[in-house]
């Protein structure tokens, strides 16, 4: 598992189409696709999602915002997948984002930040199996 990451590239970056861009970074920078779908979120399923920060002030805005159009779910693979992923993206917020990330390119703000990485790799293989069965993992 260590291997693998998941990313979403998220309804800010979908609506502007930026999709293939955005994936045609993730596969230049090595990583290899082993799943992927294009969905959409209920405000349900993205509140199960990010459940671990119900607490905080911005947990609405981010279901709000996760339910709010389709989205692209994939797992990812390469060597150092979650470290190497979360680079690539870069910080949350995007004007702190470095050079070249994705975010940076592509982010207009800390919520629209245009795609999610797994923070762990334990992270990595949950939500994985919450997008895709088994079946779907190649
Ligand atoms: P992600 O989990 O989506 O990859 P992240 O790990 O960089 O992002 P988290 O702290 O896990 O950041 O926050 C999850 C998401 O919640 C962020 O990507 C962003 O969309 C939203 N978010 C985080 N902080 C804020 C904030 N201060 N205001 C609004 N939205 C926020
Ligand atoms: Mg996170």
């Amino acid at each position: 598992m260590s291997n693998r990451t998941f990313t979403m590239i998220k309804p800010d970056a979908t609506r502007k189409g930026n999709t293939g861009a955005i994936l045609q970074m993730i596969n230049a920078a090595g990583f290899r696709i082993a799943a992927m779908k294009m969905t959409k979120l209920s405000k349900e399923k993205a509140g199960e999602f990010y459940a671990v920060h119900a607490a905080r002030p911005f947990y609405g805005e981010l279901v709000d915002f996760m339910s709010s159009g389709p989205i692209t779910a994939a797992i990812l693979e390469k060597d150092n997948a979650v470290e190497d992923f979360r680079k690539l993206i870069g910080a949350t917020n995007p004007a702190e984002a470095a050079d070249g990330t994705i975010r940076k390119l592509f982010a207009a703000s800390i919520g629209e930040n245009a795609v999610h990485g797994s923070d762990s790799n334990e992270n990595a293989g949950i939500e994985g199996d919450f997008f895709f069965s088994k079946l779907e993992q190649f």
